[in-house]
């Protein structure tokens, strides 16, 4: 597998394959793609080191939500208003942290764990139901997950010969 200082340079030239690879997976059975991707999700994270990796916690920036807020703060033994303060942004979308890396990375992993917001738990569902709905999101988690990164390399190779012939007829049918 990619470490995690690579992936950036290695997501560039398949970029527009993985995009390509989007599309065509748009039209594949998605119970048969569920259990592919969980089946790799199991055998590579298995094996895999999160904590020496962390590029998710150095690049996302996740919403904190009111009731998240407060169990980080009564953590932290800081008020909501201190926590909000210190710790966040308010952007449309709701209170943001105002870091990246995120200030709650440590060498040992995420230091509120046990209280992370729900946008970092959601950040890896390659173990969820339904993933042709979320096929946009794993395109552009490849440039920042070495696991998914992989998981789409083995797509590519599960799906070898009919993704060829879909590469070929999608050339052959795009306008000039
Ligand atoms: S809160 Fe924890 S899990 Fe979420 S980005 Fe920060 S370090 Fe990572
Ligand atoms: S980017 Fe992927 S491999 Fe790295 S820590 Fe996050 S989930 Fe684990």
């Amino acid at each position: 597998m990619l470490s995690p200082d690579k992936l950036q340079k290695a997501f560039k030239k398949v970029e527009e394959e993985n995009w390509m690879l989007r599309a065509f997976l748009k039209g594949q059975d998605p119970d048969e793609m569920d259990s592919i991707v969980h089946y790799l999700h199991k055998e590579l994270f298995e094996s895999y080191d999160c904590i020496a990796c962390s590029n998710c916690c150095k690049a996302i920036v996740p919403i904190v939500e009111e009731n998240e807020i407060k169990a980080i703060s009564a953590q932290l033994k800081l008020t909501a208003a201190e926590f909000k303060i210190k710790y966040l942004t308010k952007t449309d979308e709701g209170f943001v942290i105002n870091k990246k890396p995120c200030p709650f990375l440590t060498e040992s992993g995420c230091s509120v764990y046990e209280h992370r917001p729900e946008n970092c738990r959601e950040y890896l569902f390659t173990d969820k139901e339904e993933i042709w709905t979320r096929l946009i999101n794993l395109v552009e988690n490849c440039a920042v997950c070495p696991v998914v990164f992989e998981i789409f390399e083995r797509l590519k190779k599960h799906y070898r010969d009919e993704f060829e012939s879909y590469k070929v007829d999608s050339t052959a049918t795009t306008p000039v």
